[in-house]
């Protein structure tokens, strides 16, 4: 429900599905919740949906009991969350929760709109935390470099910059 004509990123999972892997996950930092994201991959238990975003925001869905078939991992970010907040959410719930899911892919729904200089949300990230992020899902055993990352929202020029820079660099480290 954002300013998307076509899901990119469903497209490119299914078309991962269709060529035979068997379980991928979508890793949706972008700071609004990926709710058609989630709508179209809730009953599909070969991927796992993992957003974080701002709560409340817009579209207002993402709440934390929003599971889907236990494939989907809602993490509600207050607004001023700094990325201390924002890495122990990624450490208590999500790595582990794609630990145990164990998928062979990755592909990132990449907004930077979390940064702190954002003008459309209210968190305080860093384009480290990004980086970090990225760092940490290609650490994941199953995944073995497997990573597809796909641009979404970011409104700071600046740091839309910073933050794509921080996150393709952690990729070829
Ligand atoms: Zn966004």
């Amino acid at each position: 429900m954002g300013f998307c004509l076509f899901n990119n990123i469903a497209v490119a999972a299914r078309a991962a599905l269709a060529r035979g892997i068997q379980r991928l996950a979508i890793v949706d930092c972008d700071v609004h919740h990926g709710n058609g994201t989630q709508d179209i991959f809730a009953t599909e238990p070969r991927v796992m949906y993992v957003s974080s975003h701002q709560s409340p925001l817009y579209p207002g869905t993402g709440r934390t009991s929003e599971e889907g078939v236990g494939n989907v991992v809602n993490i509600e970010l207050p607004p001023g969350t700094s990325s201390m907040h924002f890495r122990e959410m990624y450490r208590e719930r999500a790595l582990p929760a794609l630990r145990a899911f164990q998928p062979e892919l990755i592909l990132v729904s990449a907004g930077f709109d979390g940064h702190r200089l954002d003008p459309l949300a209210n968190l305080n990230l860093v384009a480290e935390d990004y980086a970090w992020i990225t760092r940490e899902l290609l650490a994941l055993p199953s995944v073995k470099g497997r990573m597809l990352s796909m641009l979404e929202g970011g409104y700071s020029l600046t740091a839309l910059y910073e933050c794509t820079r921080a996150h393709v660099h952690a990729m070829f480290e």
